[in-house]
């Protein structure tokens, strides 16, 4: 084995995740502290995936002492409910328990929630559709009792690394990175990944600035010193500020293009978000999930430009229309 990679105090392990153009998410195994960083989607592929590669660093899932998830989506934290089972400690944000009881009313309300949120967004031609589907079983909550909450700035001492927990909310409320400041380390998790941008969104019934909070959020890790990023998703990279500049110059672009779009005329969501330039696909293209999750991002850009003093909204028959100030 080479060397180098033999004093890499990190093992990425790559879980496998169908159906979903990203393909794979990644779990970071702490050997020393037995500690698994986020755990793929809950899968029985993900989960055999895990298990070989764990058995080959010498685990089994039962062994590990901990996970720590940097968010509740079920890319990480999927798994976590089966590691638990087997006796392994979950650790997450203070916000994570929070967000987690969120989720679960969420849940109970997904329905009605989702007719509000396609007549609040002006989806009129799929009203009928998200009407149609009230007897389906709503999404599962994740079932999950987290044992240990980290606290913002915290640090968490784990045997063989100390990690600083830097909370960064905007891709999720909840959302944690993990800075090892010896081995000049950072755990990302989805908050700066190295191709992709963060998927911002914002529901009608949130009363929230998401793109704020994850602006902020960028200021907290840009300047850290790390030799290497390794994200949840795509590949592991070094030029953390570059990144973040990068990051910073996106949403900018995005703000622009968003007020242009609402400069001298009200525009529902879905009307702006169909004048966006999606990398993705074309917003004709989409399918209606796929149009929900670019109206959510587009409605959070909104938002933030009210929130600017740059837009202003107006609710009329419970659809929300957005104009340039
Ligand atoms: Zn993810």
């Amino acid at each position: 084995m080479n060397p180098q990679m033999e004093a890499e105090p990190v093992v990425k392990l790559e879980i496998p995740m169908r159906r979903n153009p990203l393909g794979k998410t990644f779990s970071y195994l702490l050997k020393e502290s037995a500690t698994l960083i986020d755990t793929g989607v809950p899968t029985r592929e993900a989960m055999r995936a895990l298990e070989r590669q764990l058995q080959r660093e010498g685990f089994k899932p039962g062994s590990l002492e901990r996970v720590i998830l940097t968010h509740l989506h079920v890319d990480h934290m999927g798994l976590a409910e089966r590691l638990s089972a087997l006796g392994v400690e979950i650790w997450a944000s203070a916000q994570a328990c929070e967000r987690l009881e969120v989720l679960r009313e969420e849940s109970e309300r997904f329905f009605d929630l989702l007719v509000e949120e396609a007549q609040a967004f002006g989806a009129q031609e799929y009203l009928a559709y998200v009407d149609s589907l009230r007897h389906l079983l709503p999404p599962t909550p994740p079932n999950l009792e987290v044992d240990q909450t980290i606290r913002d700035g915290q640090t968490i001492n784990l045997p063989g690394a100390t990690l600083k927990a830097i909370w960064t909310p905007g891709h999720a409320p909840e959302h944690l990175c993990l800075h090892w400041e010896s081995q000049r380390i950072l755990f990302s998790g989805d908050h700066v990944l190295p191709k992709i941008t963060s998927h911002i969104s914002l529901r009608p019934h949130q009363d929230q600035d998401p793109l704020a909070d994850y602006l902020d959020s960028l200021g907290k890790v840009e300047g850290l010193d790390a030799r290497i990023v390794h994200p949840g998703h795509q590949w592991s990279f070094e030029n953390l500020a570059q990144r973040v500049k990068e990051l910073r110059q996106h949403h900018r672009q995005r703000l622009e293009e968003i007020h242009r779009a609402i400069k001298g005329k009200e525009r529902t969501v879905f009307q702006v978000a169909s004048q966006v330039h999606w990398e993705s696909r074309p917003w004709r293209q989409m399918d209606f999930w796929t149009k929900r999750m670019a109206a959510a991002e587009t409605y959070a850009h909104l938002k933030h430009l009210e929130n600017l003093g740059k837009a202003q909204s107006t609710l009329k028959n419970n659809t929300l229309r957005f104009t340039a100030l």
